[in-house]
């Protein structure tokens, strides 16, 4: 199948204009995962659907009007995120139907394929570009969302793309963004939203799952709306590559090719770093959680290390707010090396200041790991382990020795201060 669905080219008579429709999600129990309770036991309401207006949005719904004017304001919040992130300001106002309850919707009043996705949980976004040669003259698209779960936000991403750029890219790419948006709630001073803030239920399953390759999400033939599943591990990957600043400044553009059907791939644009990107993508799945920094979290692949010995010593400041940092030091396996530390940090903005060697609950001490070059040329991780304030430590492998100090990934960004440690052979 392909990734948009094309259901009507025609010419019309005379000028070179043509017009596409296409749908993105045709999402059968998108999220059934557990998240379906609530409208059922509400005292359903008998509202009949009203309209209502913001700057950039027009909603048909049967919410009562508080919720509605509520969703108003979050719809315009994210749009204002995401028209940012693009650079491109929403051209035209985005209609959407948003259903509470169907029963309050008079047969007829629902397109049948709106009614359809909406019945079974879910959403779609149903788009008509009108072209002349390869030049947009007009596009349209209207959401049908129930009104829970950020199922109208997740459309509305799908609606601005295809309004503004005239499609919505491939389905790993539109998926992903649009689930990002949905997760996009608060707009930052400057710049884009870097924590995670994902549904609980997508933490639980990836963290139980085996992790699904890149190359799985990214070049296999799937469709809009297959799974939740596969939802997952689309938004994981665009969270990655949106806000991990190694891969960052490549995904905005690669993103507008796609959008704009420019020659764009990730193949092309990611294919020099492809060993990189996999590992700091396994590295994100196994730690991620609500609040997760990519940025804070990235991995230094830059810095020189430099073998030790007796009359070289190495020095690197490791922040309290950063995940792994370089040493500077490439350690070999066995060798016992010296170090010693000095400074202080916080691994909270309320904690009191430590040194190295940690609070008595082990928050704050400086640990280390080793990143190896496997023999399949793939980088991997040695065990983490303890060095404390001063002293010696037997290197687990060989490779290149990264520091941090320790605390829960998800929770770096309140921490402060920096260590300046010292390492000899
Ligand atoms: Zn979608």
């Amino acid at each position: 199948m392909e990734r948009i669905n094309i259901f009507n080219r025609s010419i019309i008579a005379g000028a070179l204009v043509f017009v596409l429709f296409f749908m993105s999600d045709s999402v059968s129990g998108l999220y059934a995962q557990g998240k379906r309770s609530k409208n059922a036991n509400d005292a359903s309401e008998q509202l009949s659907p009203a309209d209502y207006r913001s700057k950039n949005f027009l909603i048909h719904t049967d919410l009562p009007p508080a919720e509605a004017r509520d969703l108003l304001e979050r719809l315009e919040k994210m749009l204002v995120i995401i028209s940012t992130y693009w650079g491109s300001p929403n051209r035209r106002v985005i209609e959407c139907y948003v259903v509470k309850d169907l029963a309050n919707w008079p047969p007829g009043s629902l397109h049948p394929a709106g009614l359809r996705s909406v019945a079974s949980g879910g959403g779609v976004t149903m788009s008509q570009t009108t072209y002349r040669g390869r030049q947009i003259i007009a596009a349209k698209s209207i959401v049908y969302a129930t009104s829970s779960r950020g199922t109208p936000q997740h459309e509305a991403v799908h609606a601005y793309c295809a309004q503004n750029f005239g499609r919505t890219g491939p389905v790993w790419y539109s998926e992903g963004m649009a689930e990002m948006g949905n997760n996009w709630k608060v707009v930052p001073k400057k710049g884009q939203p870097l924590s995670v803030s994902c549904e609980r239920y997508v933490i639980d399953y990836i963290k139980r799952s085996e992790p699904k390759s890149l190359n799985e999400i990214v070049n296999s033939r799937e469709t809009t709306g297959d799974s939740w599943q596969n939802y997952c591990w689309r938004w994981a990957l665009c969270h990655l590559l949106a806000t991990n600043p190694n891969y960052a400044a490549r995904f905005r553009p690669l993103g507008l090719g796609l959008l704009m059907n420019k020659p764009a791939s990730f193949n092309q644009t990611y294919g020099s770093m492809a060993r990189e990107i996999s590992f700091e993508y396994l590295f994100f799945l196994k730690h991620f959680d609500q609040g997760y920094r990519c940025d804070l979290c990235q991995w230094d692949w830059k810095t020189k290390f430099r073998k030790l010995n007796s009359t070289r010593t190495l020095i690197s400041k490791i922040e309290a707010n950063e995940g792994w940092q370089a040493s500077r030091a490439l350690v070999e396996a066995g060798t016992e090396y010296q170090f010693s530390t000095d400074g202080e940090w916080k691994t909270s903005s309320d904690a009191e200041s430590v040194t190295a060697k940690g609070s008595d609950e082990g928050l704050g001490t400086l640990v280390g790991v080793v990143l190896i070059e496997n023999e399949d040329n793939e980088y991997e991780l040695s065990e983490e382990f303890e060095l404390g304030e001063s002293g010696r430590f037997q290197a687990p492998a060989s490779g290149k020795l990264f520091l941090r100090c320790r605390d829960d990934w998800h929770e770096l960004a309140d921490n402060s201060g920096k260590v300046t440690v010292k390492i000899t052979e």
